[in-house]
């Protein structure tokens, strides 16, 4: 577990709000409840309870949004989650989240867009390297981790992107708000579009015309795919090729097939898969058949807080469960540098992160 901790790992699929500390859930929901807007003993089981399935999930996404949504918890959020991934060496994030509106609150997506933004800005413990890389490039180095199997102490480096999730239950216009707030904020560290939410919720062609907007604006996308078994959707999903997909549980045979042939890269979750459902067991993973057939995927969270997980121990649990060993662990980490969202200048960064770690590590 601790060579897994060490592993430089590149993050591709991370909600905001599914990555907050229980701690800072509990301390949020404690002063709504005192505040008497919710009940504080209902919530923290809620909260601490092991083991969701999928409609659960989607309920607490509610109840977190309700602590969360507002313009300085959604700034604290954003920096303890950075803080968090940092810690487990995750060298390269891109972090999702949906921009949202809410008038109550004085919100718009754009400010709440701006208050992620502070937050990644306010990191402190280590150096957020988030708008374009190329005056960094000559010191790429030091993004070395600083608690290396070698004790190496320099201030860690994690380079962060970001992703504006499409909510299934947006409207078109919502959803083209979203694209648009990504063109807008593409200096910003706005690297691309994820489509998510409920599953069970929404049609596709709802969401199309946004997607298709992102793709004429060259904004890279990423889908979650298949978390249930709507054939007509997952067709259409692999017919649009997305730059990656997410999940890819319930794909069929013929599916499988031209998910494989167009070589799409696949974002792995391996806990939020088993937890929800979409895998039936971590030995009956789908992720067996992708590696196997060396089809591009990259290991990836989900929602870290609420499945208790980290990337680590995602890794930990391909090595414990498909029996890779550490040199096959680090070239999957290092692989996942050529399906990032980010410019080239940060692929050849991340490369040579990984070029120096590799010596330390295999
Ligand atoms: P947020 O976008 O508010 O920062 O993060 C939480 C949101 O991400 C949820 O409300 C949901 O829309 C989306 N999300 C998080 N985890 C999952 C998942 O496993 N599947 C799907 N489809 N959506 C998810």
């Amino acid at each position: 577990r601790e060579w897994c901790v060490a592993l430089p790992k590149v993050e591709l699929h991370a909600h905001l709000n599914g990555s907050v500390r229980n701690s800072t859930l509990l301390e949020l929901a404690k002063q709504l409840g005192d505040k008497g807007v919710i009940v504080f003993e209902d919530v923290k089981d809620v909260i601490m309870k092991d083991g969701r399935s999928l409609p659960e999930c989607f309920k607490l996404f509610d109840l977190f949004h309700i602590l969360t949504t507002d313009h300085d918890t959604v700034t604290r959020i954003a920096m303890e989650v950075v803080e968090d991934f940092a810690a487990e060496n995750v060298v390269y994030l891109e972090i999702r989240t949906t921009p949202k509106n809410n008038e109550a609150k004085g919100m718009t997506k754009r400010s709440y867009m701006n208050a992620v933004i502070k937050g990644l800005k306010a990191v402190d413990a280590v150096d957020v390297v988030l708008f374009d890389s190329k005056s960094r490039t000559n010191d790429t180095l030091t993004c070395t981790p600083t608690i290396g199997l070698d004790g190496d102490i320099k201030k860690r480096r994690i380079y962060v992107r970001l992703l504006l999730s499409i909510d299934r239950r947006e409207t078109t216009s919502a959803a083209l708000d979203t694209v648009n707030l990504a063109l807008e904020m593409k200096d910003q560290g706005v690297v691309g579009i994820d489509l998510s939410g409920n599953p069970v919720v929404g049609e596709w062609e709802t969401y199309l015309p946004a997607l298709q907007h992102a793709k004429e604006l060259g904004i890279p996308i990423t889908l979650h795919c298949g978390e249930v078994a709507n054939r007509k959707e997952i067709q259409a999903m692999l017919d649009f090729c997305p730059q990656r997909l997410g999940h890819v549980c319930c794909l069929n045979d013929a599916e499988w097939k031209k998910l494989k042939s167009l070589m799409i890269p696949v974002e792995i979750c391996l806990t939020s898969n088993v937890m929800t459902g979409g895998a039936p067991s971590l030995e009956l993973h789908h992720f067996a058949d992708l590696y196997n057939a060396k089809h591009p995927l990259s290991l990836c969270t989900d929602d870290c807080g609420l499945f208790s997980t980290s990337l680590s121990n995602e890794y930990y649990l391909v090595a414990a469960t498909f029996g890779l060993s550490k040199p096959d662990l680090f070239h999957l980490a290092q692989e996942a540098v050529q399906f990032i969202f980010a410019d080239e200048n940060v692929k050849m960064s991340l490369k040579e992160v990984f070029k120096h770690a590799e010596k330390r590590l295999t």
